[in-house]
């Protein structure tokens, strides 16, 4: 299926090289590597907020082979998930027959998405995608619009400061190559203020962000106060 990129909020470039090593997504020491490693922390953050998810209606935006996807539906939600590159997504249905998971895997943007369903969800999740995109501000945008009342959006984003650019573009791309050279842009980075401002725009209310810390020293991450790297934002819709 081809689909017309045009005027979409989406960067063609980005999508292409996700598509290039869409294989390596399950494997737990290839390019993903950190998205494995922070898989465990991400969602033990989520279940704490939301509680049990048996029944509930989540969406992932910007899902990729469905690392976060999977673990949400295995605690029990009803789990649609949305990318763009078709590679992924291809990968991401595989592993989920092979897991027994039943998990609703499109190619669509957000946008797209909230043209074409009358489904509401009571959770979103947008993790480690906005700084892929164009406009992120209009991805949480939609993100809003397709909230319940009273529904829960998780966002996750790597701050654009010295420390983020030293640690994750020279330290992980040029030094250590855990990730592809190329993975980011520092100047598509997103300062906490920068996406509070977007948050609080779109009628939302953000409640806590909290670091994704990495410690160089036993070489994991933890959660904690520090957000001048990774960073998840906690947010309801009133
Ligand atoms: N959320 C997943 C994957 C993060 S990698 C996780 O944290 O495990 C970023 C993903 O965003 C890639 O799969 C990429 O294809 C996707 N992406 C980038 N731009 C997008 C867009 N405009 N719409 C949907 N997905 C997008």
């Amino acid at each position: 299926m081809s689909i017309n990129h045009h005027n979409l909020n989406v960067d063609q470039q980005e999508i292409d090289k996700f598509s290039a090593i869409a294989s390596e997504w399950w494997d737990p020491d290839g390019k993903f590597k950190p998205l494995h490693t922070i898989n465990p922390l991400r969602l033990d953050y989520i279940l704490n907020k939301t509680g049990n998810l048996q029944g509930k209606h989540l969406l992932d935006v910007g899902c990729g082979g469905g690392i976060l996807s999977e673990s949400l539906a295995k605690a029990g939600a009803n789990v649609t998930a949305i990318d763009m590159a078709e590679q992924s997504l291809s990968i991401a249905k595989i592993h989920a027959q092979q897991n027994q998971l039943n998990i609703d895997y499109r190619l669509e943007s957000v946008e797209h998405h909230l043209q074409h369903t009358t489904q509401r969800y009571d959770i979103i999740t947008c993790m480690e995608m906005l700084e892929h995109v164009p406009e992120p501000s209009s991805i949480i945008r939609c993100c809003a619009a397709l909230l319940k009342p009273q529904g829960q959006l998780f966002l996750s984003t790597i701050n654009r400061t010295h420390k983020s650019r030293l640690l994750l573009i020279i330290g992980a791309e040029y030094v250590a190559r855990i990730i592809p050279k190329g993975t980011h842009d520092f100047n598509k980075f997103i300062r906490p203020s920068e996406l509070i401002d977007w948050v609080e725009k779109s009628g939302l209310k953000p409640i806590e962000l909290v670091g994704m810390e990495y410690r160089l020293l036993s070489n994991h991450f933890e959660l904690g106060p520090n957000i001048d790297t990774n960073y998840i934002a906690y947010i309801t819709k009133p």
